[in-house]
């Protein structure tokens, strides 16, 4: 039977026609006057986008390059790193500022609930010397679908110096995230999620206090040294060769994210995720995080008794194209998770949604057909994320 595509994983996510389209262009030198154009309109855009006046910096890499790129730009062997962790990216952070001899705590919370601003301040408090040089938080939580209210974290932080480093792979560009009004030293983020082009591309961002931080860092850095970077930039180029067609690509997704405009795209996704939660919860379902906390570029959901996640993935995936994602850790073979971020519309919801419905019913789960697809209708009628 003919099947359409639907990525619905939470990244890489679906790329859009024209950004395609773009990465097909013969590739350019990228020391010349062409590249340095392209290159530095598409800094200015990301500037907007992260909501900063400071660089953004452009490396090839996945989203743990960009984590690894503020690890050792801003820390020195030795410095003591608060890790606020509620699942397996906030573990990875900590995780790879511990590879470089930082000396890591970790303020865990429970999987499927945030960070609580609260407790953050409460560690600081008690920090008088303040040992405390970094802290570490994921925006949006991809394994768990948790997003973190960043806005209230940053408050909390008050006038410890420790300074903020965001992980907004799976947010930016979809959740809002205002790096310089609220406050954050350095936001990194990847390519292959709510910037709507495939993987390979990593950004950092950092603020004065950051690049002071820089300035004292002992760690080794060489690819990922974001003062060469910095330098390179200035000129509208890069340390070394860049990979020109994901820039091309890149250049086509912030103007298309720009023609959308970014509170329409919050907004949207604010609906995406409201409409499908509607139809899960329609269903019977019983999904990981709490509507409060929920984050609105992917969704986590428990499986039902009886049956395999593994076994709802494969049906989704042959009977319908739709692939959706698996738990991750703990929460392999408990949860599947669809992601619904970047260049995704309500029609897809109202696929994803219709082709479960089925999918259950031939796994054996009573679900009366419709009532989720039902319910995701309403949600796209009545929903009030555009007030
Ligand atoms: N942080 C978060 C929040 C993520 O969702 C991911 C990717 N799922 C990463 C970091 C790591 O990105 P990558 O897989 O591109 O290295």
């Amino acid at each position: 039977m003919l099947k359409k595509e639907y990525l619905m994983v939470p990244g890489p996510t679906t790329v859009p026609e024209r950004v395609l389209q773009a990465m097909q262009r013969p590739v350019i030198n990228h020391r010349g006057k062409q590249y340095e154009t392209m290159f530095s309109t598409i800094t200015a855009k990301l500037q907007r986008l992260f909501n900063t006046r400071h660089e953004v910096l452009t490396f090839p890499a996945a989203g743990t390059g960009s984590m690894e790129a503020a690890v050792v730009n801003l820390l020195s062997p030795g410095d003591k790193v608060l890790a606020v962790s509620i699942g397996v990216f906030g573990d990875r952070f900590g995780q790879i500022a511990a590879k470089f001899d930082a000396v890591v705590e970790k303020l865990e919370f429970p999987w499927g609930t945030a960070a609580a601003a609260e407790k953050l301040q409460e560690r600081l408090k008690a920090d008088q010397r303040h040992e405390i040089k970094a802290i570490l938080i994921t925006h949006n939580e991809t394994s768990t679908g948790v997003t973190n209210d960043i806005k209230a974290l940053a408050e909390a932080r008050g006038n410890h110096p420790a300074l903020l480093v965001i992980d907004a792979v799976s947010s930016l560009g979809a959740i809002e995230l205002r790096m310089d009004e609220w406050g954050i030293d350095a936001v990194i983020t990847g390519s292959q999620k709510a910037l709507m082009i495939p993987p390979g591309l990593a950004f950092l961002a950092m603020n004065d206090r950051a690049w002071a931080a820089y300035e004292a860092s002992a760690m080794p850095k060489f690819y990922w040294d974001a003062g060469d970077a910095k330098k390179a930039l200035a000129k509208g180029q890069n340390p070394y060769t860049p990979p020109v067609s994901l820039l091309f690509g890149l250049e086509e997704a912030l103007t298309l994210i720009e023609e959308e405009g970014i509170d329409n795209i919050i907004k949207r996704h604010c609906l995406l995720a409201k409409a499908l939660r509607a139809g899960l919860k329609a269903l019977g379902l019983e999904l990981l995080a709490e509507d409060a906390v929920a984050s609105t570029g992917v969704t986590a959901v428990y499986k039902p008794a009886g049956i395999e996640t593994k076994d709802i993935q494969k049906i989704m995936r042959e009977r319908f194209g739709i692939t959706l994602a698996g738990g991750q850790k703990q929460l392999e073979g408990r949860i599947f998770r669809i992601g619904h971020l970047g260049y995704v519309a309500v029609t897809d919801i109202l696929v994803t949604v219709a082709a479960l419905e089925i999918t259950l019913t031939e796994l054996g789960i009573d679900v009366a057909l419709g009532t989720g697809v039902s319910a995701v209708q309403w949600a796209i009628i009545k929903e009030q994320c555009w007030q």
